[in-house]
């Protein structure tokens, strides 16, 4: 017989014993891609851990991990790096070490250098008046820099526990997985533990014989643009892979369409540079501002809408651009990267999507 192996670990699957890795009911050998039951567990394992979780019992996480001397791994998503930062963090946890994982780097143009990412994303945590121990640029997708965040977590931990910290869909899971599938010795590593005072049960996997890393439940980012979409629109907005810069110059009686999702208008300023990151599913439409309104509500050809069926319900933000390049970022949707010297622009997205202004990443 062949051996079929788990796609999560890599074990060989077997329906013998469910202590021995690689265990599954024999019901689900006839499935043509397997996953062990430990990986099926985890893979599920966020999503019910988060649903139940209020933001007290958060809260109550946060001041617990802040009581500790651990380390922290605080990972956060580089494609909506100020959308993805826990709020409070640091009033909880700001004696801990912590080390930063920058996750979804596969997600950003391959051009762009580690070297500068890093040096960004040290800026970005500077300005909310957090300091690192180190960061490290990764994708739990691709597998980037696992041997450096092994080490780094093994180095920085002085053989105290290391807790794991991150907002819904940062890919906590998926680094948790791959941490797994890598350095574990494929014995069942795994246990969970109860988190004190809360009924989340935590997944723990023992480091040594006295240390262990825990995996913590996040909460969603209400303002994030994927928690507010169905799953079909979700599978649609959020990059499947790298993201193409698509360039386009403005007039400043211009707007651009992102699907019927959000809407830059350029009301005033010198013709500007608008380089946008989003989805490759993305519709991008530039029309005459006077034109906008009409083409939302002739909604075939944006195709996708989201929560938002009329420009009534959508929000406007304005912003006037300084001299140098920056980024627009609207959560959990993507950026787009301006240069318009002195331009005032009008963002409009949904209410309660948030929009922020920031240093261009690229
Ligand atoms: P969690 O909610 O923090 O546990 O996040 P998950 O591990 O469940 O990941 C959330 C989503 O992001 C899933 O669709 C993952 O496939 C995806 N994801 C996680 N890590 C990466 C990554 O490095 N790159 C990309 N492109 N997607 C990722």
């Amino acid at each position: 017989m062949t051996e079929i192996r788990c796609y999560g670990c890599g074990a060989i699957i077997q329906s013998a014993d469910t202590k021995k890795p690689g265990y599954v009911p024999e019901s689900a050998l006839s499935k043509e891609k397997i996953l062990c039951q430990r990986c099926y567990k985890l893979m599920h394992y966020h999503q019910k851990m988060e649903s139940h979780l209020t933001k007290d019992d958060f809260l109550h996480v946060l001041q617990t991990v802040g009581e500790k001397d651990c380390l922290v791994v605080y990972i956060v998503d580089l494609f909506d790096f100020n959308g993805s930062l826990v709020p409070g963090l640091m009033r909880h946890i700001g004696y801990n070490d912590v080390l930063v994982l920058a996750n979804k780097r596969d997600i950003l143009p391959k051009s762009l250098k580690e070297h500068r990412l890093n040096t960004w994303v040290r800026r970005q945590f500077k300005e909310y008046g957090i300091k690192p121990l180190d960061v490290v640029i990764t994708s739990g997708k691709k597998n980037m820099n696992f041997d450096e965040i092994f080490d780094k977590i093994n180095e920085y931990r002085h053989g105290r526990d290391v807790y794991v910290v991150g907002i819904t869909n940062v890919g906590k899971s998926t680094f948790i997985n791959r941490m797994l599938k890598n350095y574990s010795d494929a014995s069942n590593l795994i246990t969970t533990s109860e988190f004190p005072g809360t009924t989340l049960d935590l997944i723990k996997i023992p480091l040594d014989d006295h240390s262990s890393l825990y995996d913590t439940p996040g909460i969603m980012n209400e303002h994030q643009y994927t928690s507010v979409v169905d799953e079909k629109d979700l599978a649609y907005i959020m990059p499947q892979g790298e993201v193409k810069p698509m360039i386009y110059q403005l007039n400043d009686d211009q707007s651009i369409f992102f699907s019927g999702l959000a809407r830059i208008d350029y009301t005033k300023g010198d013709k500007g540079n608008f380089i946008c990151y989003f989805s490759r599913n993305m519709q991008i439409h530039r029309t005459k501002t006077e034109k906008a309104d009409e083409l939302f509500n002739r909604h075939k050809q944006l195709q996708v809408y989201g929560p938002a069926s009329s420009m009534k319900e959508m929000k406007a933000y304005e912003f006037t651009l300084p001299e140098e390049k920056r980024d627009i970022v609207i959560s959990g949707l993507g950026f787009i990267c301006i240069h318009a010297p002195k331009g005032k622009i009008k963002v409009y997205v949904p209410e309660g999507i948030d929009v922020f202004m920031r240093e261009s990443l690229i």
